[in-house]
C-alpha cells in the first residue's frame, strides 16, 4: 500500500556547467530511492529542442529513440526512468519545446486567447507548468520528478526554468525540491577538486530565481569533505545537501551511492514524509551483476557502433538477462560496413550474435552476411526488427534460392519478401507515422518462443514501416523457417525461428524496451543462455 501524501511532491533536477553529466541517471536514481520507501513515483523529461519528439532525430547524434507502450517516440532518459522506477510512462512525460509551442500555437489559431497578445511569458510558461501538473496528477503518483534537459544559462531552457520557478511559488517550498547537478573537475598535479564552475552555475540559477536545495557534484572520484564544505559555503546549501556522484561501476550502483550519503533522508525530511526503506531487491540485483560466474562474447552488428547511447536499451537488456543467467555479457561491436569490405574475422570469436533494429541500405549486406554466418555455424542469434527482416531475407536468398530482398534495400527486387506495410503506402509525413507502440502477439505452442515466454499471448513494443510479405510465408515455413509469433489476426509476422538450430530467433518487435532489472526480456535471456552453452560446447578458436 503506498503511503498517504497530501498533495503531489515535486523534485526538479537541473544541470549546470556542461551537458552529459548523467542527469538522467541521477533523476532515475532519486526516483528509485523514493520508491524504495513505499512512495509511487513518476518522472517527466523536458527537452529544450524544437522537434516535437525524438522520433525524427538521428541516434548517432542524440542516442537511441526510446519507444513507450502508447507509441510515443521519446528521449532515451525515459527508458532509464522506466527501468529504474519499474513504471509505464506516456508520451506526455516527455515535454519538448516543439510540443509546448505547437500546443500554444494551435490554441491561438483556435481562438482560445482571443484579444490577447500571445507571448512566451506567460503563455508558453503557463502551458509548461500546467502540463507538468496534469501529467503528475494523471499518473496518480505521489512524487513527480522533473528533469530539465540542457544546461542552466542556455537560451533554450529559459522558459522551462521560469515555469518550474513559478511551480515552486505555486506549490510551496515544502512540496518542491530543487536538485542541481554540476561538474567538479580536478586540476593540476595535486589533483585539486575545483568548485568554481559549480559556484558559477548556481549563481546563474539564482539569477533566474531558483535556489537549489541539493547539489550533486559529478566527477571521476568522490568529492572530499573540504570540497563539499566549500560548495556548501559558497552555494548556500547545508553541507549534507552536497552529494557526491563519482563514476560508478555501472549505473545501477548510483542509487546506492546517493543513498549512502543521506540523500533520500534529506528529501523525505524536507517533504515531511515517513521513511520505510526497502532496497533489498535492488541491492541483490546490483550485487549479482558485480559477481557473475560466467562470461560470453556477443557480437552486435550495427551501424551506430561508436556511440553506445544509440543502443542503450539493448545494452541494459544484456545486463538484466546477464543477472538472471549469472553471465557477464561482453559486447563485441561489429561494424556492418567493415564486413562488407571483407573484414569478417571478428565473427569467429563470437559465442552469440545480435542484429539490432536499423534503417536503410548502409551496412545491410554486412548484417545479412553476419546472419548467414551465425545460421550456418550454429552460433546463437537474435534479430530485432531490421534484424528480423534481414534474417527472413537471408533465408529467402540462401535457403530458398530466391532473388529476393526487402524493398527498403532494393525497391525493384524480384521477390519482395519484406515490403512496406499496406497502411503505410502514401504516407508523406515522417514524424510518428510508423507502426508504433505495444501490440498483442499470439505465440504458437511447442516453439522456442513459447518456451521462453511461457504463455500464448504477449505484448511488445514496435517501431517499423516494413513487414514480412504474407505471400511468402508458406514457402518459408515449408523450408524450415517457422513463424512462431503473429498478430492476433495472423496477418503480421512477429517472431521467426529455426527449430534445426540451437538458437536462431528474431522478432519484428523490440524486446529491449520492456526489459527491466528484475524482469529481463525472455528473448535476451534465451540468447545469453544459448551463447553460454555454445561457449561450453565448442573449444576455443
Ligand atoms: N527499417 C525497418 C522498418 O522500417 C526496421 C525498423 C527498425 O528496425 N526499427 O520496418
Amino acid at each position: 500500500m503506498p503511503k498517504r501524501v497530501n498533495g503531489i511532491k515535486y523534485v526538479i533536477v537541473t544541470g549546470g556547467v556542461l551537458s552529459g553529466l548523467g542527469k538522467g541517471i541521477t533523476t532515475s536514481s532519486i526516483g528509485r530511492l523514493l520508491k524504495s520507501h513505499g512512495y509511487t513515483v513518476t518522472a517527466i523529461k523536458i527537452d529544450p529542442y524544437l522537434n516535437c519528439d525524438a522520433g525524427t532525430m538521428n541516434p548517432f547524434q542524440h542516442g537511441e529513440v526510446f519507444v513507450l507502450s502508447d507509441g510515443g517516440e521519446v528521449d532515451l532518459d525515459l527508458g532509464n526512468y522506466e527501468r529504474f522506477l519499474d513504471v509505464n510512462l506516456s508520451r506526455d512525460n516527455n515535454i519538448t519545446t516543439g510540443r509546448a509551442y505547437k500546443s500554444v500555437i494551435e490554441k491561438e489559431r483556435h481562438g482560445d486567447y482571443l484579444g490577447k497578445t500571445v507571448q512566451i511569458v506567460p503563455h508558453i510558461t503557463d502551458e509548461i507548468r500546467e502540463w507538468i501538473k496534469k501529467v503528475a496528477q494523471q499518473s496518480g503518483a505521489q512524487i513527480c520528478l522533473v528533469e530539465v534537459g540542457g544546461t542552466v544559462g542556455d537560451i533554450e531552457s529559459m522558459p522551462f526554468l521560469e515555469a518550474v520557478r513559478q511551480l515552486h511559488q505555486e506549490v510551496g517550498h515544502e512540496n518542491l525540491v530543487f536538485v542541481h547537478t554540476t561538474l567538479v573537475p580536478v586540476m593540476g598535479v595535486v589533483g585539486e577538486q575545483k568548485t568554481k564552475p559549480t559556484q558559477h552555475s548556481v549563481k546563474e540559477l539564482r539569477s533566474i530565481g531558483i535556489d537549489p536545495d541539493i547539489i550533486v557534484g559529478r566527477g571521476e572520484e568522490p568529492l572530499n569533505q573540504q570540497t563539499k564544505e566549500k560548495i556548501a559555503l559558497f552555494c548556500d546549501v547545508p553541507v549534507e545537501g552536497v552529494i557526491s556522484a563519482p563514476d560508478a561501476k555501472n549505473i545501477y550502483w548510483v542509487p546506492l551511492i546517493l543513498d549512502d550519503q543521506g540523500l533520500t533522508d534529506l528529501l523525505l525530511n524536507k517533504f515531511k514524509l515517513a521513511k520505510r526503506k526497502d532496497l533489498k531487491e535492488w541491492k541483490k540485483f546490483v550485487d549479482k551483476i558485480d559477481n557473475l560466474e560466467h562470461k560470453v562474447t556477443i557480437g552486435m552488428a550495427g551501424k551506430y557502433t561508436y556511440l553506445e547511447d544509440s543502443y542503450i536499451s539493448i545494452l541494459e537488456a544484456f545486463y538484466h538477462a546477464g543477472a538472471a543467467t549469472n553471465t557477464e555479457v561482453n559486447v563485441e561491436w561489429i561494424d556492418a560496413e567493415k564486413i562488407e569490405e571483407g573484414k569478417s574475422e571478428k565473427l569467429k570469436k563470437l559465442n552469440g550474435l545480435l542484429v539490432p533494429g536499423g534503417f536503410g541500405i548502409r551496412g545491410a549486406e554486412g548484417k545479412i552476411f553476419a546472419i548467414n554466418y551465425a545460421r550456418r555455424n550454429k552460433i546463437p542469434f537474435l534479430g530485432i526488427c531490421f534484424g528480423f527482416q534481414l534474417a527472413v531475407v537471408e533465408y529467402g536468398q540462401n535457403v530458398l534460392g530466391l532473388d529476393c530482398h526487402s524493398t527498403e534495400i532494393d525497391p525493384s527486387t524480384k521477390h519482395p519478401l519484406i515490403y512496406i506495410l499496406p497502411e503505410q503506402d502514401g504516407i508523406e509525413n515522417m514524424g510518428g507515422t510508423m507502426r508504433l507502440g505495444e501490440q498483442t502477439i499470439k505465440i504458437k505452442e511447442n516453439t522456442i518462443a513459447h518456451g521462453l515466454y511461457g504463455k500464448n499471448r504477449i505484448s511488445e513494443r514496435h517501431r517499423h514501416r516494413y513487414e514480412v510479405n504474407p505471400g511468402y510465408i508458406e514457402k518459408l515455413e515449408n523450408n524450415g523457417l517457422i513463424f512462431s509469433g503473429r498478430s492476433p489476426d495472423r496477418i503480421r509476422m512477429e517472431i521467426c525461428e529455426l527449430p534445426s538450430h540451437p538458437y536462431f530467433i528474431a522478432s519484428q518487435f523490440h524486446p529491449e524496451f520492456k526489459s527491466h532489472p528484475l524482469s529481463p526480456a525472455p528473448l535476451f535471456c534465451g540468447l545469453v543462455k544459448a551463447s553460454l552453452e555454445q561457449k561450453n560446447k565448442s573449444p576455443p578458436r
